[in-house]
């Protein structure tokens, strides 16, 4: 029998699960156990989680105790989550969670040695209790996020940004690398919601916000910032090469074609940059974006200003 050994390396919520006398040290070796033992207490393990990392690692590493294995790897699209635990095993077994006609996602189980009939038996059967957790973890994780976007243009809300701003500016003082930031504001926005309403407008900053995902890796990095303002956090970016993407995305919002019934909407944006100053606070750097994007506006509007 292959020993789980990479199992330890697992973290779980340790402190919740000894108050519950489910504490075990690292790396005594795990007791087998029945199936009944194993299904009842992994019925009160897994309901200790909303994080589906802790929920299937726990998984994995218990249900071992009754069938060994070499990896588990879980996949669920709708939620853009992939998880591997354990290492490549040549044989693979795979399943469908589903809960009354919800997907839950996909799971993998690896192993180097194939499974048999009786071990695949078990493992179907302690799937059942993975269900409820995971559904449950699924849609906090569902809410959580949702309470970080802007529905309208699907990128982050003022939450969302006033923590990932401070998470950068954190991350480029630790690493002493650069870090800019991008301030974009529709030209003229009000006479389009004059001329041709609100449903109108509200169609033209969804497009700004995706002409704007469109030309950036990462997404996550794009903000609403006010009714017709967006935010671009560029991490491990000085001066000139924000300057290089900021001016990118001011062609782009121009260069795209806006469309209200059948009229063509002519569309600028102007941009504020500004990088992140030794011992600068959130509050500074977002106010240097802002009074460059006020200087851009002065001089005409659909050009980029760099901060002083
Ligand atoms: P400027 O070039 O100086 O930026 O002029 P502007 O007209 O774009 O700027 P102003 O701040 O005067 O107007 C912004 C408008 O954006 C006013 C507001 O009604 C509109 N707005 C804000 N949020 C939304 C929204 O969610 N949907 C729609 N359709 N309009 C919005
Ligand atoms: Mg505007
Ligand atoms: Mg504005």
């Amino acid at each position: 029998m292959k020993s789980p050994t990479q199992t330890n390396a697992i973290d779980f919520d340790s402190a919740k699960l000894q108050r519950l006398g489910f504490g075990q040290p690292a790396l005594r070796p795990r007791r087998p156990v029945t199936f009944n033992e194993l299904r009842q207490q992994l019925g009160q393990q897994l309901q200790t989680s909303l994080e589906p990392e802790r929920i299937l690692g726990l998984f994995f590493r218990e249900v071992q105790r009754l069938v060994p294995l070499d990896a588990l790897h879980y996949r669920h699209e709708p939620s853009d989550l992939r998880l591997e635990f354990g290492h490549r095993g040549h044989h693979s077994v795979s399943y469908t969670l589903s809960h009354e006609g919800e997907h839950l996602g996909e799971l993998i189980f690896r192993r180097n040695q194939r499974l048999m009939d009786d071990e695949l038996s078990q493992l179907e059967a302690l799937l059942a209790s993975l269900l409820y957790p995971m559904r449950n973890a699924l849609l906090y994780r569902t809410a959580t996020r949702s309470a970080l976007r802007d529905p309208l243009t699907e990128t982050g809300n003022r939450i969302a940004m006033d923590q990932t701003l401070q998470r950068e500016i954190d991350m480029a003082r630790r690493h002493l690398s650069p870090l800019s930031l991008l301030m974009l504001d529709i030209d003229h926005f009000k006479n389009i919601n004059d001329t041709h309403g609100h449903a109108a407008g509200d169609k033209v900053l969804r497009a700004v916000a995706g002409s704007i995902k469109s030309q950036l890796r990462n997404v996550d990095m794009v903000f609403r910032f006010g009714g017709e303002e967006f935010l671009i956090l560029l991490s491990n970016t000085g001066r000139d090469a924000a300057g290089m993407v900021g001016e990118r995305l001011r062609r782009a919002a121009h260069a795209q074609d806006y469309w209200a019934d059948d009229t063509k909407i002519e569309l600028t944006v102007s941009l504020g940059c500004s990088t992140l100053l030794a011992a600068e606070s959130a509050e500074s750097l977002l106010r240097r974006a802002d009074n460059a994007l006020y200087v851009a506006k002065r001089e005409g509007r659909n050009r980029l200003a760099m901060a002083g």
